[in-house]
């Protein structure tokens, strides 16, 4: 079975929006639109005419550009039902463990609330891919915004089930300050270290260190790994249970 096609579109500051394609059939998709002109410059140079919007969350970088591109192209916008009033322009409205159709590919759903409460993922299973916004990031997690540590630390341990070599399409180039803060949590990590080199190396370059594989994030990113005795000994932890300490890796992090 054919795999989708993806487009990375850096855009803002940080920012990654996806163009993807099902190569079986019309449908077109870009996830989170931030801004309009780079998505319609790529759909001209591929000559490819927009179908879907896929949105994870409300946020304007994320949002911005989905009734500016639905006037232009007419295309669906997809997102979270349980946060319709704050997506633009929704039409079809999902929700957790729904799949949802794209051209002949299927997206499975998961509500992943914690960063906004209406947030949702979208893994494309065939596709080894998974769309998922500002919950998980390459060595890091969202802010809580609107959602607590233990919302968040359910929606994240959601991933932990999936294949080991799904890529982790994340909207957001945070890893390199994810790395440095990861290190601060989990030193005694060997493959953290190596990841953190390889994540220094990529950015001096200036190259994107996503998409990483999910495989990669439950052996080095932190908030994946609440229950691991390395960190509750460097957080001074030992016995307290995985959402207190991801509670306060998430509250470290936040005044790192
Ligand atoms: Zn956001
Ligand atoms: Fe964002």
């Amino acid at each position: 079975m054919s795999k989708l096609e993806i487009h990375q579109i850096p855009v803002l500051n940080d920012n990654y929006l996806y163009l993807i394609k099902d190569p079986d059939s019309d449908a077109v998709g870009i996830v989170d639109p931030a801004v309009a002109e780079p998505v319609v410059e790529k759909l001209e140079e591929l000559g490819w005419t927009l179908t879907h919007i896929l949105n994870t969350h409300h946020h304007m970088d994320h949002t911005g550009a989905n009734l500016e591109l639905k006037e232009k192209t007419g295309c669906m916008v997809v997102g979270a039902g349980n946060d319709a009033e704050r997506i633009p322009g929704i039409d079809l409205r999902l929700a957790d463990g729904e799949m949802f159709d794209f051209g002949t590919q299927q997206a499975k759903i998961f509500e992943v609330p914690g960063h906004t409460t209406g947030h949702i993922a979208y893994w494309f299973e065939q596709s080894d891919a998974l769309f998922c916004g500002d919950t998980l990031f390459a060595l890091g997690c969202g802010r809580l915004f609107e959602g607590t540590p233990m919302q968040m630390w359910n929606s994240l341990r959601k991933f932990l089930d999936l294949p080991d070599e799904t890529r982790v399409f994340c909207a957001h180039e945070y890893t390199e300050s994810n790395a440095h803060f990861a290190m601060t949590i989990e030193p005694q990590n060997h493959d953290l270290r190596e990841r953190f080199d390889l994540i220094q190396e990529l950015r001096s370059q200036g190259k994107p260190t996503v998409p990483s594989l999910l495989g990669e994030e439950k052996a080095t990113n932190p908030f994946l790994r609440p229950d691991s005795d390395h960190i509750k000994q460097t957080l001074g932890m030992p016995g307290a249970d995985v959402v207190e300490v991801f509670a306060e890796i998430r509250a470290r992090k936040d005044s790192f």
